[in-house]
């Protein structure tokens, strides 16, 4: 299924890689950001990560931006479902309104998208996404 026109085009602003706590890695980011990575799964975790409840959540450097953020994203090809699927997730599925809300934060994001087109371009790339290796 696809879904045109987009309604969403990231500007490359890193508005979204700044902040504390927003990136938990699932098991499976934590294994293929290791390999792209070279190193360990414990070394990936101590040195890139820290805890958030118990939950693994990338840390930030001093900038207040994620660890991996340098201009844009460092480990593009590897990152954390959760930066993937942005801003094609699941909570808009549930209220399409979250859309409107979450584009307040996201400028690449179009803001008067109506309800429907937004529910089927999210169900569009979740489903892509989902085929992806790594997910
Ligand atoms: S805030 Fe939106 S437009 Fe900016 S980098 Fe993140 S996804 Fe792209
Ligand atoms: S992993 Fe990449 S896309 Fe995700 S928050 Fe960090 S720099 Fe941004």
């Amino acid at each position: 299924m696809t879904c045109d026109p987009e309604i969403f085009s990231c500007t490359q602003c890193g508005d979204c890689c700044k902040g504390f706590g927003g990136t938990y890695l699932a098991e499976k980011d934590i294994r293929a950001i290791a390999a792209h990575l070279g190193i360990s799964e414990t070394e990936l975790l101590q040195k890139y990560c820290v805890l958030s409840g118990n939950r693994p959540v990338l840390a930030q450097g001093k900038d207040g931006f994620c660890i991996f953020f340098d201009r844009n994203c460092s480990i593009h090809a590897v990152k954390p479902q959760m930066c993937r699927k942005w801003p094609y997730i699941e909570s808009v599925l549930v209220d399409p309104r979250n859309w409107r809300i979450m584009a307040d934060m996201c400028p690449g994001m179009q803001r008067d998208a109506q309800p429907s087109h937004v529910i089927c371009c999210v169900r569009s790339h979740l489903e892509k996404i989902s085929t992806m290796p790594n997910t």
